[in-house]
């Protein structure tokens, strides 16, 4: 049965995060992204409160939350500061792919450290010369005894400059493309560490991004979370699972934007009315909220295939894309709603537009989604109707379905143009495109 109802559990954690989001994210947002700064006080009341690692299972001390979960609290927290979810939900990008493994003794260690303490952990497949392209990376692991060392550029690191622990994929062979990439839990305090300063961004200024330079940083052997060959998978399998949360992300900013810009257009007046009673503001507002429940429903039904086992990659594609580009678009009129005074810093929603062009961008683009969804397509999905050589387009003078007594036995199809032809044999060629009848297809009966 489908259900949309939320549980009370859910209902609470929903109003937990949303008293959170206008208590304590909304005062510091702005105040921090004129600073250009993480404000990580608001991290530390965000895992005090329960609002960071929310998905760590039970067994480690986590509060064992899904997928639909982390997105009803991503949502709210979004809702007041984009940037700022980024900082606290990073912590679940950095431990996913710990999460999703079989290294009981790492989650032992690292997943019952960051439940229990307030510790940051951030995620490094990303470097200078690549993003999109995973399997070009070049950061090497060589090994070193049991362990490896690593050498090279992790850039775009959030939360890498507050980061205890790091999540770093890096490979044995660049050669090796896709199997030579493996994956290992650092500790910003090893040897080799070191972070760049904070890359200064147009938007998401109230999170940390940084470049994280690694030189003869040795990695003992219980630290290896995925060996050659098994990381690539890995990162795969992590962005499966958190793309439906940048999703989450873009729901909220775009609901905060519909929601502020319904409450100017309801006192702004131009030509001797409000301008809610121009149409052209109505359906731009309709628009939008068309738009944020549409997202919110593909993120939840990403979140809920995860939750329930089934591989959401394909939905969590569809999701983080539709989602965050309607969520731009949502901006975009929400800014025009606001005329002049969007585009000032006086308003929220310039602010809101800056930190939102991130999402279609971060954790695989818009053009890698549509690159996942379409090699899908192409490659595995099962299409429900006949193909088009075989689909039976009865059409014209035929004489099948009508019960005539000279009832032609058969159609045939030109697998060409189309046409149809009634006959017990195909005929010697196409009447239209002149293609020989051999290539006729009979369609009917089956
Ligand atoms: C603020 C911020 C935070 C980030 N946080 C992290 C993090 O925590 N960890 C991490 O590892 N990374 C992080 N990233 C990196 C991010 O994931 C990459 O920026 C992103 O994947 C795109 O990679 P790129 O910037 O190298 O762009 P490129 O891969 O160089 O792509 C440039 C453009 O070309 C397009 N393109 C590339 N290949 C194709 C193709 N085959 N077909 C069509 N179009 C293509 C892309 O879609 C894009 O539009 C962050 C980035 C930013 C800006």
């Amino acid at each position: 049965m489908l259900d949309f109802t939320l549980s009370d559990e859910q209902l609470a954690l929903q109003k937990k995060a949303r008293e959170f989001a206008i208590n304590e994210v909304l005062p510091a947002a702005w105040y921090y992204d004129e600073k250009d700064e993480i404000p990580l006080s608001v991290l530390k009341k965000a895992f005090d409160a329960g609002i960071m690692n929310s998905d760590i299972p039970k067994k480690y001390g986590g509060r064992g939350y899904g997928l639909l979960e982390g997105a009803i609290l991503t949502e709210e927290i979004a809702a007041a500061c984009p940037g700022l979810a980024t900082s606290i939900f990073d912590n679940s990008l950095g431990f996913e792919p710990l999460m999703i493994s079989d290294r009981e003794a790492l989650k032992e260690k690292y997943l019952s450290k960051i439940a229990k303490e307030f510790k940051r952990i951030c995620f490094a497949t990303s470097e200078p010369t690549m993003g999109s392209d995973v399997a070009s990376m070049i950061c090497r692991a060589t090994k070193d005894g049991d362990g490896y060392l690593l050498n090279g550029t992790k850039y775009w690191i959030t939360n890498g400059g507050i980061a205890d622990y790091m999540t770093i994929f890096a490979t044995v062979d660049p050669e090796q493309k896709h199997a030579g990439i493996c994956a290992f839990i650092v500790e910003k305090e090893w040897d080799g560490v070191r972070v760049g300063r904070s890359i200064p961004k147009m938007g998401q200024r109230t999170s940390n991004t940084v470049g994280i330079n690694l030189k003869n940083v040795r990695v003992p052997k219980e630290n290896v979370l995925a060996e050659p060959g098994e990381g690539f998978v890995l990162a795969m399998k992590t962005f499966a699972r958190t793309r439906p949360i940048i999703g989450a992300f873009a729901v909220g900013a775009a609901r905060s934007a519909m929601e502020y810009a319904l409450d100017y257009a309801k006192k702004r007046r131009a030509f001797g009315g409000r301008i809610s009673n121009y149409q052209s503001t109505q359906f731009k507002l309709a628009e939008m909220f068309q738009k944020v429940e549409t997202m919110r429903l593909l993120v939840w039904k990403a979140a809920w295939e995860a939750d329930r086992g089934m591989d959401p990659t394909i939905t969590a594609s569809i999701s983080k894309f539709y989602a965050t580009e309607s969520a731009v678009q949502v901006m975009n009129d929400a800014l025009q709603i606001f005329g002049g005074y969007g585009y000032t810093r006086m308003y929220p929603i310039e602010k809101l537009l800056r930190d939102t062009r991130l999402l279609p961008i971060y954790e695989g683009t818009s053009e890698v989604q549509r690159i996942i969804i379409a090699g899908y397509l192409l490659g595995s999905y099962r299409s429900i109707m006949p193909s088009l050589d075989e689909i039976p387009i009865l059409i014209g003078d035929h004489h099948l379905l009508d019960g005539k007594k000279d009832a032609a036995e058969a159609a045939w199809r030109c697998p060409l143009c189309g046409y149809v032809h009634y006959g017990d044999e195909a005929p010697e060629e196409c009447p239209y495109c002149f293609v020989g009848g051999k290539g006729f297809k009979k369609v009917w009966p089956k």
